[in-house]
């Protein structure tokens, strides 16, 4: 079996699942008339450049909805990547985790004869710094960077208005959600899917770094009841543990 799961999502939007990892990570491949943007490079098990050329070789640039491992373990294929600033220093410096423990994480229960090369931290000083407001221009196709820190500091989305597709990373998704690492921010958290909340006018799909793919914009509503939920229950905090609603679930 592949270790891409690959589906067109419209005629110019793919969808890359690593269906085959615990973490089901999700990427997406955006053609545009000048170069391409890739959201997120995955876990790095499968290098993951040359089965994107053959989608559509134009140049590639690469931005990271937030810099965790499991997002990030293909960016050494690329030239031109694009992080938060407030994440920049995890590029620059490498993700402070020991390499063991992410190790650890990565290989689970993956068959060997998917990875093919040795594990090593990705950094970089030639990224290139993005925040709120910054716009890539793919040529006739806008993505618009929206900041929405909490699971991590300088966590991102990106809006396609066109396509009415907005990418949320590891904001929501339909699985464990995460808050409860010393880098996530509870308070933050609850800010961002309000933010995402008030701006539903302008998508119906929601794009998950985990797991499904595609949610219907039900899900912030329904992720918006969660987080006031535990607001309202003065659960907003480190160690308030599990939060349960309908179908979503966050560990703060
Ligand atoms: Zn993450
Ligand atoms: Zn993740």
């Amino acid at each position: 079996m592949e270790w891409f799961n690959i589906l067109k999502k419209d005629n110019k939007s793919y969808i890359i699942r690593e269906h085959l990892h615990w973490e089901k990570t999700n990427m997406y491949y955006l053609v545009g008339e000048e170069y391409n943007l890739l959201i997120d490079s995955g876990t790095g098990i499968t290098r993951l450049k040359e089965v994107l050329k053959h989608i559509d070789d134009k140049e590639i640039r690469v931005v990271s909805t937030h810099v965790h491992w499991d997002h990030i373990g293909n960016h050494c294929e690329f030239d031109n990547i694009y992080v938060h600033e407030r994440e920049f220093e995890w590029i620059k410096n490498g993700i402070p985790l020991p390499t063991e423990v992410i190790k650890n994480n990565l290989y689970r229960g993956v068959d060997s004869k998917y990875i093919n090369h040795d594990y090593k931290k990705f950094k970089s000083e030639s990224a290139n710094i993005i925040k709120q407001g910054y716009e890539f221009n793919l040529g006739n196709r806008n993505i618009e960077v929206i900041d929405i820190p909490g699971h991590s500091p300088g966590h991102i989305a990106l809006l396609d208005r066109e396509k009415r597709d907005i990418y949320v990373g590891d904001t929501l998704y339909q699985g464990r959600l995460f808050c409860n690492y010393e880098s996530t921010d509870p308070l933050e958290y609850y800010k961002s899917i309000e933010k995402l909340y008030n701006m539903r006018h302008l998508y119906d799909n929601i794009m998950c770094g985990h797991y499904k793919a595609l949610l219907d914009k039900t899900y912030i509503i329904d992720a918006m009841t969660l987080m006031e939920n535990i607001k309202h229950s003065k659960n907003l905090h480190h160690g308030s543990g599990v939060h349960i609603y309908k179908n979503l679930e966050i560990i703060m």
